[in-house]
């Protein structure tokens, strides 16, 4: 069986450490998740790594380089968000174990320790919260998340400490840039852009900021056959218009995804006239500048649409409500790195969103 025959393999196998109905359902400290990491152990194992679980519940499998010398990461999240696809984050976890593995068989020795990381959490489906393991190498988790509750009101703490993990020592695992070298993860391509250009492979170059603003149109309600057309003020209609304005303006813009992905409306009727139109505005940019202006110019629309609309003190209503952002900031990736990946691929560099490609 070549490398690709067993990786599809692996990626089957684990595949059904799920919960049940459609694709791949497996959140982090669970029976699903106790069972994929016995499998990940037997991968890591079989490439002769050493395996341990860390206090964030991240399954780690350890080859030792020459002494005094870095540790490179390299790995992915194990969890998946319900009815998820079989390669989201595991496929970073086999090809790391079937690298690993490769090495030790041909008896490779590197300059350098590494690390397989099998990340518990990177989802937050289960908890409100997101890539424990992640921040907790960082160094930048907030101590608040572990007393976060899932539906079934268990915290995170709890559920941590049930798996073998040490809330309490989640702050002491933060990793210094002395002591690392660098992190590398493979992640199936969620979007269509490889496909299209028949590429099997890319690059990645950067990771976008994301920022979610919170929208609110208020208006007024009233029956649907007794208030005239032009003394409307349908909060539907504003958010239709400023959604149209987004989308033309993104479409325009570099390296910008605009996305109003939810709506909600009040009174939700089909005889009334909506007053009230809630809706989300995910903004992603691999430049934060970028991002931030394009945010600031969303904003303005939505005064300006709203006064013409909906009548109703547009500024503060907008001002007031078009406040919460939740921002993330972009990161660019080590570009040795990436040029040393380009020589192992045989990838020549393309522009965004590709990245790169096979010749
Ligand atoms: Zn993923």
């Amino acid at each position: 069986m070549g490398w690709g025959e067993e990786a599809e393999r692996r990626l089957n196998e684990i595949a059904n450490c799920s919960a049940g109905g459609e694709g791949v359902t497996r959140f982090p400290f669970t029976q699903q998740h106790m069972a994929a990491n016995e499998i990940i152990r037997s991968w890591m194992s079989k490439a002769g790594l050493t395996t341990r679980v860390d206090a964030a519940g991240t399954l780690i499998g350890r080859r030792e380089g020459s002494a005094g010398h870095k540790t490179f990461l390299i790995g992915s999240h194990q969890d998946s968000v319900r009815n998820g696809g079989r390669y989201d984050g595991t496929m970073g976890i086999v090809v790391a174990c079937l690298a690993m593995e490769k090495l030790a068989r041909d008896r490779t020795m590197l300059p350098f320790s590494v690390e397989l990381l099998a990340f518990a959490d990177e989802e937050g489906v289960r908890f409100p919260t997101a890539l424990l393991g992640p921040r907790a190498l960082a160094g930048t988790v907030d101590q608040a998340v572990l007393r976060m509750a899932d539906r079934d009101g268990i915290t995170l703490a709890d559920a941590l400490r049930t798996f073998g993990g040490d809330p309490n020592e989640v702050v002491n695992l933060k990793r210094e840039c002395g002591e690392t070298l660098g992190y590398l993860e493979v992640h199936i391509e969620q979007g269509p852009v490889l496909e299209r250009e028949n590429t099997p492979i890319g690059i990645v170059t950067g990771i976008c900021g994301i920022e979610r603003n919170f929208v609110t149109f208020t208006g007024e309600t009233g029956h649907a056959g007794t208030v005239p057309m032009t003394e409307r003020r349908d909060t539907l209609v504003a958010a239709a218009e400023f959604i149209t304005a987004v989308e033309n303006a993104a479409r325009r813009a570099e390296d910008l995804c605009a996305t109003v992905g939810s709506l909600v409306l009040k009174p939700d009727v089909a005889n009334a006239i909506p007053c009230l139109c809630k809706l989300t505005l995910e903004l992603r940019s691999p430049r934060d500048g970028d991002r931030s202006r394009f945010a600031d110019w969303a904003r303005d629309t939505g005064h300006t649409i709203s006064s013409r609309r909906t009548w109703i003190l547009p500024w503060s209503a907008l001002t007031s409500n078009l406040l919460c952002r939740v921002r993330i900031g972009w990161l660019t990736l080590c570009r040795e790195l990436q040029a040393r990946l380009a020589i192992a691929l045989r990838i020549t560099p393309l522009p965004w969103p590709i990245f790169a490609r096979f010749p």
